[in-house]
């Protein structure tokens, strides 16, 4: 397939909103689709996806890496590059219209394919080392030499992870269900296990419902997590019998997969972040019986006391130094649950998995069974919710003992009770450079949240304290890479990352676009396990708001 095809395709539907219109569109395109590479990749390019989350390869291209290829294939400068990332505002238009400008033209035009893509991809994600860099942009320079400036458009938004069609996995899901004329539900489950839309994709097309049903949970490729809702209080929560309580740890989500001698540790996005946590390595190798996916939350500890979750995720995203962190910075393993033991258990209720996990586990230092009792008493809950967040913790996990683990639900089968205020989740999508000492520093955040509608992002504030030095230094570290514009001090950036704020009150607000600002905006921590689908909507503010005005 021509990726000249892919391209219009989705230009084709850029404008469309409506979701049935989305998912027809897409169905029809994929179910013509014969090669099931071109599917493969079809179906996760259209998503803005070159391998799925799990998958370690990740092209390392970052703004600055890109700005070079397209200054290499136009001759324009940076500065000009930037300007027009002002003017038009995304980087997919002004690769397009760089390259309609350019002035390399590569000779021979060869049509690339979707397949010729991919190669360069996997090329690209493959490179290590010295002159990895220079090997990168040459590679992409030759990608937009030979594109045209529609190409170039979708090629960009492709590799920034941003396609901008509105297209999320719940419309490629029923797009697939719809193709290849198999239920939703069984996409649905078929992705929460092998978390990879393509791969469904083709197993719908070449064996229909049979071949997807019989898709299990296997050892090394992660699972969408279980999830947990709000409950209201601990009366409904034991409305309808017993209930098994567990301490909400304020820590880290990991899945551990270990079987036939490899270990690998996955975090709530399902990221590999096995080489992050060596001592978490050692002692599950240590204790644990091969054969199992365990589900367990990470906590940093010192001195008897959890440490504030900013620690575990700083820990996470460590990827030199590792071993000096682990003496600053030591971890500790609570598992709770088991998904997979020598074979998929996920479907057995919770008292049995619970079970399995104590066959499987052995308990010691940095490694505990999350102690867990089944009650129908309010008061114990309320002494075990107390103990909790005596300890430091967050609050309570209330589990119904019957149910299955259904991977990736958010749904009845447990709640969370915490003690903490109502936070938001907002997306970082611009910033400031501080002033005198501060100078070197990003100290403050534009936030924006989400309008699942269209896609959008809202603003509703800017949030400039609550971080320390340490914070800051950080933060400016991660975001210097996101910088896709500059006016003065005001930057914008990719929109990769979740802040987790308090705030004092919600007003409305004709400022910005989505209607509402925060009163007294508070950073609280940097929600690196958590994607920018997964942060507040405009509904949820609006809701939050009236209730607000209700209270007063
Ligand atoms: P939240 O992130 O607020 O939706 O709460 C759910 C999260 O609590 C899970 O994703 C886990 O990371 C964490 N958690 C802490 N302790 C437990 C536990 N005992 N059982 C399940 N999840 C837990």
């Amino acid at each position: 397939m021509k990726f000249r095809e892919f391209a219009e395709f989705c230009e084709s539907i850029e404008k469309i909103t409506s979701t049935l219109e989305l998912t027809a569109r897409i169905s029809e395109f994929i179910r013509k689709i014969e090669d099931e590479q071109d599917l493969y990749n079809v179906v996760l390019f259209i998503m803005g996806r070159i391998y799925p989350t799990w998958d370690e390869r990740e092209l390392g291209v970052g703004v600055g890496l890109l700005y070079e290829a397209l200054e290499n294939v136009s001759g324009k400068k940076k500065e000009r590059i930037e300007d027009l990332v002002r003017e038009l505002g995304d980087l997919g238009l002004v690769s397009a219209r760089l390259v309609g400008e350019r002035s390399m033209l590569t000779l021979e035009f060869e049509e690339l394919t979707i397949k010729r893509l991919r190669e360069i991809f996997d090329e690209i994600s493959g490179l290590t080392g010295e002159g990895s860099r220079k090997r990168k942009i040459l590679l992409l320079t030759g990608l937009y030499g030979q594109s045209t400036p529609l190409e170039a458009k979708y090629i960009t938004r492709l590799i920034m992870n941003e396609m901008r069609l509105g297209v999320g996995e719940g419309i490629v899901r029923d797009a697939i269900a719809r193709a290849f004329g198999v239920s939703e539900e069984i996409v649905e489950r078929a992705y929460m296990i092998t978390n990879d839309l393509g791969k469904v994709a083709v197993i719908a097309k070449k064996y229909g419902r049979k071949g997807l049903e019989e898709l299990k949970v296997q050892l090394g490729i992660p699972v969408k997590m279980m999830l947990a809702q709000v409950a209201e209080s601990f009366e409904e929560a034991i409305r309808s019998g017993n209930i098994a309580v567990e301490w909400k740890f304020d820590g880290s989500r990991v899945q551990i997969h270990w079987g036939n001698g490899i270990l690998k540790i996955y975090s709530r996005k399902l990221e590999n972040v096995t080489n992050a946590l060596p001592e978490i390595v050692e002692e599950v190798k240590k204790n644990v019986k091969e054969g199992v996916i365990l589900d367990g939350e990470v906590i940093a500890v010192k001195d008897g006391r959890p440490m504030p979750f900013q620690h575990v995720l700083r820990r996470f995203r460590r990827k030199h130094d590792v071993l000096k962190m682990v003496e600053k910075i030591p971890l500790q393993l609570y598992v709770f649950d088991v998904l997979y033991a020598n074979g998929e258990v996920i479907d057995m209720p919770l008292k049995e998995r619970r079970n399995i996990l104590k066959e499987y586990v052995n308990e010691s230092e940095r490694l505990k069974i999350a102690e867990q009792i089944i009650t129908d008493e309010k008061g114990t809950i309320e002494r075990i919710f107390n103990e909790a967040v005596n300890a430091g913790h967050e609050g309570v996990m209330l589990k119904n003992p019957n149910s299955p683990y259904i991977p990736g639900k958010r749904g009845k089968h447990w709640l969370k009770l915490k003690s903490v205020m109502e936070t938001l989740d907002l997306v970082v999508v611009g910033g400031e450079w501080g002033e005198g000492k501060r100078s070197h520093l990003i100290s403050s955040y534009e936030l924006a949240c989400l309008d699942t509608t269209t896609g959008k992002l809202l603003k509703v504030g800017r949030v400039a304290t609550g971080f320390t030095d340490e914070d800051l230094e950080e933060l400016t570290e991660i975001f210097k890479q996101m910088i896709v514009y500059r006016h003065g001090k005001i930057v914008e950036f990719l929109p990769k990352y979740v802040f987790e704020v308090a705030y004092q009150e919600i007003q409305k607000s004709p400022k910005y676009e989505s209607g509402y600002a925060l009163r007294f905006p508070r950073f609280i921590r940097l929600r690196d396990d958590k994607d920018v689908n997964e942060a507040d909507t405009i509904e949820r503010i609006e809701k939050l708001y009236e209730l607000q005005t209700k209270k007063t």
